[in-house]
């Protein structure tokens, strides 16, 4: 158990509940959560809920803690204002609430699709420049959260970007559940390509302890903040 407190922003989420859980099985005791919605009870957490859009709901929620995992996100299909007003200015408040707050360290979870452009890529490392333009407008507004967070460097509030690919693992919903209905229900009876392609998954186990690693790691003589990280299992997998 350390003296650290942690708000998981997104908590209530498929990714930010295994960061809570894993923080807890760590012997955690000052666990926060803050999320729009309640999905979970857990008497060991303290929750908040409120829009990362609301200056105030943040700073209540950011009060005498010490390290931030950033992890909310709108869900998959929607249009660009929400992705905008949440991954975006969303994340400016919450890096405005964390220094105003004294918080020391903010991890985000940002995402690989920030460099792709619907082109191939094989070993790609984080020399890679951002894409010109987008896929679509998640990952535009995940550019520019990522951005935002990035800027803080050197303002105090330690600060880092983790870009996982897929993530797959059990509470999953929006993918692989999604994928195998449409199989059970025969409506995936084409293929894009040779059948050889290559997809980027990681097994919700090591996002979780990337994020892990990026706050124990990330202190003022280390050379983290500032920095962005690719996160895979190790190989991609068939697709
Ligand atoms: P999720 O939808 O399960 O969780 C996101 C959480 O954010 C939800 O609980 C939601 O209620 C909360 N949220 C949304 N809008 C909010 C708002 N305005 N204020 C407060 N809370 C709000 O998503 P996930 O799959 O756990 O993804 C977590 C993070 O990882 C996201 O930032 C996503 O962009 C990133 N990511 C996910 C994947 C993936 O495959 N799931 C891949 C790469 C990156």
């Amino acid at each position: 158990m350390s003296k650290k407190s942690f708000l998981v922003v997104g908590g209530c989420g498929f990714l930010g509940r295994f960061i809570v859980e894993s923080l807890l099985n760590k012997g955690e005791t000052n666990v926060h959560v803050f999320d729009i919605r309640k999905s979970f009870e857990d008497d060991r957490v303290t929750f908040h809920i409120g829009d990362i859009r609301k200056q105030e709901d943040l700073e209540k929620a950011c009060k005498g803690i010490t390290t931030v995992f950033h992890t909310a996100s709108p869900t998959h299909g929607m249009g660009y204002d929400i992705y905008y007003s949440v991954n975006v200015v969303g994340t400016q408040k919450l890096v405005d609430a964390c220094i105003a707050s004294g918080v020391k360290q903010l991890v985000y979870t940002s995402s690989s699709s920030v460099v792709f452009n619907g082109s191939d890529i094989a070993g790609g490392d984080e020399t890679m420049p951002y894409v010109k333009k987008h896929f679509d407008p998640y990952n535009k507004t995940k550019e520019l959260g990522e951005k935002e967070v990035i800027k803080a460097h050197g303002s105090g509030l330690l600060v880092c970007a983790l870009r996982p690919a897929g993530i797959f693992g059990p509470r999953e919903v929006q993918g692989w559940p999604q994928f195998l209905n449409a199989a059970k229900e025969g409506k995936n009876k084409f293929m894009f390509g040779s059948g050889d392609n290559l997809c980027d998954w990681t097994y919700i186990d090591n996002v979780v302890h990337a994020h892990i690693l990026a706050a124990e790691h990330m202190t003022p003589e280390s050379n983290v903040s500032g920095n962005i990280y690719f996160i895979t299992n190790d190989e991609p997998i068939p697709f």
